[in-house]
C-alpha cells in the first residue's frame, strides 16, 4: 500500500507503528487528501517526512490536458507504473462533475466502447483514483467540482474492494469529505455485485448500463449478457432500490438500426415498470464497429415513447466530443504514440 491508498484507521495504525502520536494521522491524512508530497507537509517532523517519502503516494499525475470548446477538459493521466487511463470535466448548471476511471483498461468487452478494445491492463488501486481527483484539484488551484461519476475507463464492481475503498476515503469529513449523494457509479450490471454494493450502505446513485431490452439484443454488443440476463439484472436493480430507498438509472446508448426503434422503448418501459428509475439516453459517441448515433427524429420518438410509458428520461449531452470525450478513445490514441 501507498499512501494515498490510507484511510484514518490505518494511519493511526501506522503512526503507532512508528512510534508516533496519534494526532499526527489526522495531519497525513488531511494532507494527502490535498494530493501533496511529503516535502510539503510542512508541519511533520523530518523522520515521519522521510517514511512517507520511502513509502510512495501512488497517485496519478496529469499528461496531457485537452480542452474542449463547450468548457468540458479531458485528461491523460498517467500511473507511477506508465500505465495509462483518463477522466474528463464536465460543466453543468450545477458545476463541474469529474469522470473517474477504475482500471487501466476493460475486460467486459462492449462492442461499442473504446475502454475494453485492448482488454485490462490492471485494477486501479484506492490511491490511483483518489489521486484523479486530487490531480484534477492541484491543477486548477481549488477543486473545480462537486459531484464525480465512475463513468471513466472500466468496470467499477470489477473493482469492487478497491473502488468501495476509494469512496470511503474521498467521501471522509477529515480527507476530501465529498458528499456521495453527489456521486454516480455505473455499471454494466455485476448482479452479485449489485447486491453486495446495496449493502454497504452508501448513499452514492447507481448507474446500470443497460443498452438494450432483450437478451438477443444485448448479446449483440455486450458480451457480459451472457452471463446475466436483462431479467436478472432488472432484479438486482429491483433489490438496490427496496435496500437503499434510492432511486436507479438506467443508461441506454442509442445505435442506429441496432436498439433504436420505437419497439425497443415500449420494451425497455415495461421490464423497468414500478420503479422509481431514470433513464439516461445515450446517443452513440464515436466510431466503432460501424455503429452510428440515430438521428434527432430517431432520438425524439425513443424518448417520447418511453415518456408516454410514465418513465422520466433524459438525453445526455454530448460533451468533449471535440476532444475524444468517449470512455478509451484518448487512451488508445495515447498507446498508439508509444
Ligand atoms: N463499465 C461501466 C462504466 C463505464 S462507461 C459501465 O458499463 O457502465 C460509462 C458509460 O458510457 C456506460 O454506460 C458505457 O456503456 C457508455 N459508453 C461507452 N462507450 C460509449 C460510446 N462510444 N458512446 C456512448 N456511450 C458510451
Amino acid at each position: 500500500m501507498k499512501a494515498y491508498d490510507f484511510n484514518l484507521q490505518q494511519w493511526q495504525q501506522w503512526c503507532t507503528e512508528q512510534g508516533q502520536p496519534a494526532f499526527r494521522a489526522k495531519q497525513i491524512f488531511a494532507w494527502c487528501a490535498k494530493g501533496v508530497q511529503p516535502k510539503e507537509m510542512t508541519n511533520l517532523p523530518k523522520p515521519l517526512i522521510r517514511a512517507l517519502e520511502q513509502m510512495g503516494m501512488g497517485g496519478v499525475r496529469i499528461s496531457e490536458v485537452h480542452p474542449s470548446a463547450d468548457g468540458s477538459e479531458k485528461y491523460l493521466y498517467t500511473c507511477e507504473d506508465g500505465h495509462a487511463m483518463e477522466g474528463v470535466l464536465m460543466q453543468y448548471q450545477y458545476g463541474g462533475s469529474l469522470c473517474v476511471s477504475t482500471q487501466a483498461g476493460c475486460r467486459m468487452g462492449c462492442r461499442f466502447c473504446a475502454s475494453g478494445e485492448q482488454g485490462l491492463a490492471r485494477n486501479l488501486t484506492a490511491g490511483e483514483m483518489a489521486g484523479q481527483l486530487y490531480a484534477v484539484t492541484r491543477l486548477h488551484g481549488q477543486r473545480p467540482f462537486n459531484h464525480f461519476v465512475l463513468m471513466g475507463c472500466g468496470e467499477p464492481l470489477d473493482n469492487y474492494e478497491n473502488v468501495v475503498h476509494f469512496l470511503k476515503l474521498v467521501s471522509d469529513e477529515h480527507g476530501m469529505n465529498i458528499s456521495l449523494r453527489n456521486v454516480s457509479l455505473s455499471t454494466c450490471g455485476l448482479v452479485e455485485r449489485m447486491d453486495d454494493l446495496a449493502q454497504e450502505n452508501l448513499p452514492l446513485t447507481l448507474c446500470i448500463s443497460l443498452h438494450a431490452a432483450d437478451d438477443e439484443t444485448r448479446r449483440k454488443i455486450m458480451p457480459i449478457a451472457n452471463r446475466y440476463a436483462i431479467t436478472d439484472v432488472i432484479a438486482a436493480a429491483r433489490r438496490y432500490e427496496h435496500r437503499t430507498s434510492r432511486r436507479v438509472v438506467f443508461e441506454y446508448i442509442l445505435i442506429h438500426g441496432v436498439n433504436d426503434s420505437v419497439e425497443d422503448a415500449k420494451r425497455l418501459a415495461s421490464i423497468t415498470a414500478g420503479m422509481r428509475k431514470h433513464i439516461n439516453l445515450i446517443p452513440f459517441n464515436g466510431a466503432k464497429n460501424g455503429f452510428t448515433a440515430p438521428d434527432a427524429m430517431t432520438i425524439a420518438r425513443f424518448r417520447a415513447t418511453l415518456e408516454e410509458n410514465h418513465a422520466s428520461v433524459t438525453v445526455r449531452r454530448r460533451i468533449g466530443a471535440d476532444v475524444e470525450g468517449a470512455c478509451g478513445q484518448l487512451r488508445l490514441k495515447a498507446h498508439g504514440r508509444q
